[in-house]
């Protein structure tokens, strides 16, 4: 049998742990019931691993279990942020700031909003990733309902300054929405420290099923205005109706508490294994550059190979390596990455570029394999 290709595309999404599936398969079958059945014992246990799970991945972010929304994944809390922020608010502020950097659902929605009448500011970055503090600061008005900026970047990895972010917001009275996909259970994040209102994130890219994820709001101190985009029957506190995914919210609250108990260690580990990478790339292969500067999440590697067409490397490799030329949702479009030419690179610079992503089942063998396996391929 064919060994199957090593996946360092953990970016796109990973695996279910087993300790995760195993949380999930009681609650398809013995305890399948629907969690807002109140009358009898079947309602009573899915409801219990509901809102334990809830508790979980509250934990994992540093909030309370009352302030997390179940969706069917970020790109749903992200639209259901956004358009229901904008939906609910009445007043004249109609103004968002984000950046040219963002995930396709966040970027998406906002041109959705300027056809209804939203002013959307993309702020700019630099040739490293990183966007001003000061542009960010200039492009608030009193008109600005929300900034809508990324944790992380989920092609380069480059980690934005969330905590300044949430202080400019709060200083000038304007909601901060964190899309924290790529972020969440790989680096610590309290989103009360970091003054983050809404904070979306997704089950799949931490280990748990797909379709499952949450929304934070914070409603800590007063009610934030979220309207609705689903009506029905007033689940989730009106904010997102609809039956509840038992089996794949108890995977998401599992795969929450194993992040929680072995990031520390795991994010050292990640980290060696991309700086090993990185090392041996550049040592093998000439005419490399690493994108995004020093502050990146651990596990992730934006590599520009000049002169090398990423996406001919790639299928050469596909028999043993499994990588990507940026974000899988960007894949849907043949386009040169947003996030690449907002960087300052030509549409040909960026179609150099392959991320590599590395996971919780990436192992120094794999490295070494992929080190080898890649410089043998650029130099054929
Ligand atoms: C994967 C990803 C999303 C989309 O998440 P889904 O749960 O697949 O909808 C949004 N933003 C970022 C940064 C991502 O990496």
């Amino acid at each position: 049998m064919m060994k199957s290709p090593i996946y360092l595309d953990y970016c796109a999404t990973t695996p279910c742990d087993p300790r995760v599936v195993e949380a999930m398969l009681p609650y398809f079958s013995t305890h399948f019931g629907n969690a807002t059945s109140k009358d009898h014992h079947y309602g009573w246990v899915a409801k219990e691993a509901t809102e334990s799970a809830r508790e979980e991945i509250a934990a994992l972010i540093g909030a309370g279990p009352k302030q997390v929304i179940f969706t069917s994944g970020a790109t749903e809390a992200i639209n259901l942020a956004l358009k229901g922020l904008a939906e609910a608010n009445v007043s004249q502020t109609k103004h968002i700031i984000t950046t040219q950097v963002e995930h396709q659902a966040v970027l998406d929605t906002c041109r959705y909003l300027e056809q209804r009448g939203y002013l959307v500011t993309y702020l700019e970055v630099d040739k490293e990733g990183n966007l001003s503090l000061e542009a960010l600061e200039r492009a608030i008005r009193p008109e600005t309902l929300c900034i809508a900026i990324m944790y992380a970047n989920n092609e380069t990895g480059v980690v934005n300054p969330i905590k300044e972010i949430g202080t400019l917001a709060k200083k000038h009275g304007v909601y901060f929405m964190c899309d924290a996909t790529q972020a969440v259970g790989k680096i610590p994040i309290d989103v009360y420290a970091d003054g983050v209102d809404l904070l979306c994130f997704s089950a799949h890219k931490i280990y748990g099923p797909k379709g499952v994820g949450a929304l934070f709001l914070n409603n800590k101190h007063a009610k934030l205005p979220v309207f609705k985009q689903q009506h029905g029957g007033h689940h989730e506190r009106g904010v997102r109706s609809g039956t509840l995914n038992t089996p794949g919210i108890v995977g998401f609250g599992k795969a929450a508490a194993l992040c929680l108990q072995e990031m520390p260690n795991e994010h050292k580990r990640l980290q060696t294994l991309r700086n090993r990478l990185e090392d041996g790339l550049l040592k093998e292969v000439s005419g490399m550059t690493i994108n995004g500067g020093a502050n990146r999440l651990p596990h992730i590697s934006s590599v520009r190979l000049h002169g090398i067409d990423a996406e001919n490397l790639l299928l050469k490799l596909s028999k043993h390596l499994a990588m990507s030329r940026g974000s899988a949702c960007a894949g849907l479009t043949q386009q040169a990455s947003h996030v690449l030419t907002a960087m300052g690179m030509t549409k040909t610079e960026a179609s150099q570029v392959i991320r590599i992503s590395l996971g919780r089942f990436t192992r120094a063998d794999d490295v070494t394999y992929a080190i080898n396996a890649l410089s043998r391929a650029i130099i054929e």
